[in-house]
């Protein structure tokens, strides 16, 4: 297809795509599925190989948002039966976080429910990085506390962060239609103030919010601009109980085409599958690592992912290796700026639960709720940890 074979060479060049090429994507037809994997995984390849980054959440202090984010069960009025607690004490998450690294994560990401930190919660947080850094040797740090204000960005920095994450999450046109306690443009006021601090930045979207093509194609192009080193993509969990319970509208072919279209327009950058991973790609996780070459291990904020174990046994199986501490993730031209990528305030995910005996089989489109679970262990409770 020539569509496909221009993406690969500009993707090889770091070109930019036009925006009727991202669109042409996105509007593929199944049968040219695999043609389209196939091609958005040689730019995958050519600049991050088979390597496999994993990233590892703590929910610092989950729930009690005053926020209205509608996609998230930690928002104001959320009715989804998460964990709610405050701040985890620097030793829980830094125990948290070594269950993690020792499951083979390389960066953690330090998340925490809010609007933004008061300069008191960046003081908790500076402990708990510095913690977690004595703690484990060569590992990455993400933060994600929401907006910042003037001077918290070059705190974190000098704390030990690596990286900062805040999500643009959609389109600037529909921004107002999901959230209304805060704008797109203070969203992006923060991206630049971890760019400008020295911290990696790492934005991406959500996917599955009733947007349109053109609303992906425009997120993904304004990420492209602020140029953050890593892209967390999430497909949209409709927790029960949040406005968006209902919003079941992903496939996994559809998922598929939104990580390949993303992959050419941010072609050198970490793309990394988030929240929804089980929920929506489910049995087609594997080819989505042809497309990203990052993912969460084990847990979400407030939702299970699927054992730590058979995340790793994914990777091996599908031909592809953990990224080591010892490996650098991005391409030598952004190497030198950061290392390149972090959690997601939204990032959500489930277990894959088991079908059992002669339940009847699952219709492509159909809600999954079953496979919806809300975190009960890890961080904030007394069970041990997914990793
Ligand atoms: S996404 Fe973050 S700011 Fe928005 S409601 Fe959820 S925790 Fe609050």
């Amino acid at each position: 297809m020539d569509l496909l074979n221009t993406l690969v060479d500009k993707g090889l060049r770091r070109e930019l795509p036009t925006r009727d090429e991202a669109l042409a994507v996105l509007a593929t037809s199944d049968d040219d599925l695999l043609d389209v994997v196939a091609a958005a995984g040689k730019v995958r390849r050519h600049w991050f190989g088979r390597r496999v980054k994993l990233n590892y959440l703590v929910n610092l202090k989950s729930g009690l948002c005053p926020e209205d984010c509608s996609y998230c069960s930690q928002r104001l009025g959320s009715e989804a039966g998460i964990l709610k607690y405050t701040w985890l004490k620097p030793d829980q998450a830094s125990d948290a976080a070594a269950a993690g690294v020792a499951g083979g994560a390389k960066r953690v990401c330090l998340v925490a429910s809010g609007r933004g930190p008061t300069d008191r919660d960046v003081d908790r947080v500076s402990e708990t990085i510095k913690a977690i850094k004595e703690n484990n040797e060569g590992v990455e740090v993400c933060a994600c506390l929401g907006l910042l204000s003037d001077g918290q960005a070059e705190r974190l920095r000098e704390a030990g962060a690596d990286a900062y994450n805040h999500n643009l999450n959609t389109s600037e046109a529909t921004y107002g239609e999901i959230t209304t306690t805060h704008t797109y443009a203070d969203r992006v006021d923060t991206v630049n103030k971890a760019h400008a601090a020295g911290l990696s930045a790492c934005s991406g979207l959500i996917a599955g919010m009733g947007e349109t093509d053109e609303d992906l194609v425009d997120v993904v192009f304004s990420l492209r601009e602020l140029d953050p080193d890593s892209v967390p993509v999430n497909f949209l969990i409709p927790f029960e109980g949040t406005p968006l319970g209902k919003e079941w509208n992903l496939t996994p072919q559809r998922c598929l085409r939104i990580l390949a279209m993303t992959r050419f327009v941010c072609p050198d950058v970490e793309v990394r599958i988030a929240g929804g991973r089980e929920v929506h790609l489910r049995t087609m996780q594997p080819l989505a690592l042809h497309l990203a070459n990052s993912i969460f291990l084990g847990d979400y904020l407030t939702s299970e992912g699927q054992a730590g174990k058979a995340d790793l046994e994914m990777i091996a199986d599908a031909g592809f290796e953990v990224e080591g501490t010892d490996q650098v993730t991005l391409p030598e031209h952004r190497a030198s700026g950061g290392c390149g990528s972090g959690g997601g305030c939204g990032s959500e995910g489930p277990e894959g639960n088991g079908v059992c005996g002669s339940a009847p089989a699952p219709q492509a489109g159909e809600p999954r709720t079953d496979l919806v679970a809300v975190r009960r262990r890890g961080a904030g409770t007394d069970l041990a940890p997914n990793a």
